[in-house]
């Protein structure tokens, strides 16, 4: 007989959890009617803005979008170059190559699976002794849910005088020195897709940045370029607002969000202690919390990986891989790449392997997640 079956996201559970709170923060914004821009927008503008610790907050139509218009902020386009991980979702690649300008794929730690200093400071040495593009911005990815190496980012950035975007759409709520991921670049972009740690139901994102000139620039971007007044058109934007709708949702949220990464956390932990003998656990970045947007262990090879997966599906259970391809070896990009190895997301994209992770989850399931694992 089959067993139960396990979700990799769980939403309808999550419906019976949180359903009450989210249906009075919806009827409401049903009963005002003031589906752009209404006031639950500005609410959680303000209540996200609090909770990472930044001066401000602009909530916009998706974690792609929040990237394309602080990009748009900066002026990127033809001839520039944006470094970021060959190791991450499409969407941090695809917004430079939308602009215009080219995207450089750097290398990643093989422990932490972040983007690896070392190889951006060659990558952006080469860029400069080619002479064809200018080093324009950094996009530092705090992956699966744990914290880029902001500090160093932060001294590259400076140095060579670019700008440095973190996209936090994995990594909402987690944790980096001490402090809430929001503050560790010149802005930060983060997702509320649904699977994300902090999803909402629908798309969304937000922008932070603690520059009151940029975050003025960012509102009028995400609305088509608008000046003081409405029909004042300043620049090319975008339509890029978040919908009430979704700010009610992840209002009535917010409250249960700091329960959740606790949760994530516990099961992480029940993972790591089962399964440390035997598969290498995700390595910690040190002084920080991560909000487990993923919990992704690595197996010996690609076969071995193939065989685990088929194991936990025979039992019900769902698996992920993040992600089976570097960037620079897929069709979108391999043409905006200089066909260089990047030797570590290669062969990670092979081992690595994804496993349950949300607060839904009991410790009887992740419990039989793990004896699936180890039988
Ligand atoms: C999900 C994700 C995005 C894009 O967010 P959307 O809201 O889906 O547009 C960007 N970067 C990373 C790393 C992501 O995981």
């Amino acid at each position: 007989m089959m067993s139960n079956p396990i979700f990799f996201l769980d939403l309808k559970k999550q419906q019976q959890r949180l359903g009450d709170a989210v249906k009075k923060r919806v009827d409401h914004v049903l009963s005002h009617c003031q589906f752009i821009l209404g006031p639950e927008v500005q609410e959680l503008e303000e209540r996200l803005a609090l909770y990472v610790g930044a001066k401000f907050c602009i909530g916009v139509s998706s974690g792609t979008d929040a990237i394309q218009i602080a990009l748009m902020a900066e002026n990127v386009g033809s001839g520039d170059a944006v470094f970021l991980p060959a190791f991450t979702y499409t969407a941090t690649a695809e917004v430079p190559l939308v602009l215009g300008a080219t995207p450089v794929f750097v290398d990643i730690d093989p422990e932490t699976f972040q983007i690896d200093p070392t190889h951006l400071k060659l990558c952006i040495q080469k860029v400069r002794n080619e002479g064809k593009l200018t080093p324009k911005a950094i996009i530092g990815v705090d992956l699966f849910g744990q914290p880029a190496p902001w500090d160093v980012l932060r001294k590259i950035a400076k140095q060579e005088r670019m700008f440095l975007l973190d996209d936090c759409a994995q990594s909402f709520g987690g944790v980096y020195q001490g402090h809430k991921l929001g503050n560790e670049a010149d802005a930060t972009v983060t997702s509320f897709f649904p699977s994300k740690p902090f999803g909402g139901y629908g798309d969304g994102g937000a922008i932070f940045t603690n520059d009151e000139e940029k975050a003025e620039l960012y509102r009028s971007l995400r609305s088509h370029g608008e000046g003081k007044t409405r029909y004042q058109v300043m620049r090319t934007g975008m339509n890029g607002r978040l919908d009430t709708l979704q700010a009610a949702i992840l209002l009535a949220k917010l409250d249960y969000f700091d329960g959740e990464i606790a949760r994530r956390e516990e099961i992480a932990c029940l993972y790591d202690k089962h399964l440390a003998s035997l598969v290498h656990v995700p390595v910690r970045v040190p002084q920080s919390q991560s909000a487990w947007a993923i919990y992704s262990i690595l197996l010996e090879n690609e076969q071995m990986r193939a065989k685990l997966q088929n194991k936990l599906k025979e039992d019900n259970i769902p698996s992920a891989i993040y992600y089976p391809l570097p960037l620079h070896l897929q069709p979108a990009y391999c043409n905006s790449h200089d066909g260089s190895v990047l030797p570590v997301s290669e062969k990670i994209s092979k081992q690595i392997f994804a496993l349950p992770i949300h607060p839904e989850l009991t410790d009887e399931e992740v419990l039989r997640i793990i004896d699936v694992i180890k039988g």
